[in-house]
């Protein structure tokens, strides 16, 4: 049977990677008792990535899962409490009487709790292309950023999936440090923007293969080469090309199903809406001046959604930098704005 918690939580943070538990961490300093709600595999994508070396303070890099260890350990010295379910839904509890402050329901598979404050930290996962022989040499040359393993490809030869702004992106970087860099599309022409695309259309290091596709990464131990298939239907080809790494940039997916059906506005996307985003959107449209629009947001809190009380963080939200730091910096910034809010409603 479903239970329901009679507490009311100060603050419930959902999602345990870095947004969430850097957020945890500053509650609990400001004696808020936060509850994580993790889900279930917890600590997000860097328990997936081997050794992190630009996490600033860890001169020597840091193995991802040890990172979020940390992070835990340091939430859990502040009295943070975790529970490892995951949430499917949050909606306004009752409000009996207009002066008492709204608060939330938080329903995960088992239980339902109740806070004055949420913070959504859910994060987002790479969408992979689905081979089994990538999954298995993921983090053993199969990589979706450039940014964080590109460094480990020093003069060796390496392909980027893809044919949108993130592949362009992937491939311009790892020209820094890779002899050769592929890019493999399975298009004639790339969806990225002409200004990236004449980049790296231009870029001596890169090479792009069209009109084709991945069907398997060869490898035992690390990545040694890749299958590739043309989607040419009169001739298709298969080859194999040899190479040492490969960048997996076919897009991102925020793990934001849960809350299709709450009023927390998604973008087209699934990334949730904050304002500060609102307002940038706002500001760029043909009828923005910045000052107000259609929707509910409070311009008070830049990490707020359209739900009072309601905030997010990290990658569920920002599809442009997507980096532990930044995912921290986001979190920190969302629990001070949540800090500065439960003053004001109490
Ligand atoms: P995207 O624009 O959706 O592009 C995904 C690319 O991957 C497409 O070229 C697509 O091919 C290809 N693809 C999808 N599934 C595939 C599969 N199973 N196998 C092989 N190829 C597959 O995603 P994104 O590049 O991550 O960009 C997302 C958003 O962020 C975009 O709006 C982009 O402009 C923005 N962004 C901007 C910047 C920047 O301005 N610096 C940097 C990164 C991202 P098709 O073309 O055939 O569909």
């Amino acid at each position: 049977m479903e239970k329901h918690q009679s507490t009311i939580q100060n603050i419930i943070i959902v999602g345990g990677g870095p947004a969430g538990l850097a957020a945890a961490i500053y509650a609990g300093r400001a004696g808020l008792d936060p509850l994580v709600i993790e889900g279930v595999p917890s600590g997000g994508q860097l328990m997936l990535t081997t050794e992190v070396e630009n996490y600033p303070g860890f001169a020597k890099g840091i193995q991802g899962p040890e990172l979020i260890a940390q992070f835990r350990e340091q939430a859990k010295r502040f009295d943070t409490k975790f529970i490892q379910e995951n949430v499917i839904g949050i909606e306004p509890a009752e409000n009996k009487t207009n002066k008492t402050p709204r608060t939330y329901r938080i329903k995960t598979d088992k239980q339902t709790f109740q806070a004055h404050s949420v913070l959504l930290a859910t994060g987002a996962d790479a969408i992979w292309m689905g081979l089994d022989s990538e999954q298995r040499l993921r983090g053993r040359g199969v990589s979706a950023c450039a940014t964080c393993d590109g460094f480990f490809f020093r003069d060796k030869t390496v392909a980027v999936i893809g044919g949108g702004d993130s592949a362009m992106e992937e491939a311009l970087t790892l020209t820094t440090f890779a002899k050769k860099v592929y890019v493999i599309h399975r298009r004639s022409a790339f969806r990225a923007s002409k200004i990236m695309a004449d980049r790296v259309l231009k870029h001596e290091k890169i090479e792009v293969i069209w009109n084709t596709t991945v069907s398997e990464v060869i490898g035992d131990e690390k990545v040694e080469g890749i299958r590739l298939q043309s989607v040419d239907s009169v001739s298709p080809k298969r080859e194999v090309l040899k190479l040492d790494g490969i960048f997996v940039a076919i897009g991102h997916k925020p793990a934001t199903d849960f809350l299709r059906d709450s009023a927390v506005v998604l973008d087209k996307k699934g990334y949730i809406v904050t304002s500060s985003q609102e307002a940038l959107r706002y500001a760029r449209s043909s009828k923005g001046n910045g000052s107000s629009t259609d929707l509910n947001f409070n311009f008070e809190y830049a990490s707020a959604t359209c739900l009072t009380g309601v905030f997010a963080a990290g990658d569920c939200v920002d599809h442009t930098y997507r980096q532990a730091a930044t995912a921290v910096g986001m979190g920190v910034a969302a629990e001070l704005e949540i800090e500065r809010y439960l003053n004001e409603i109490f």
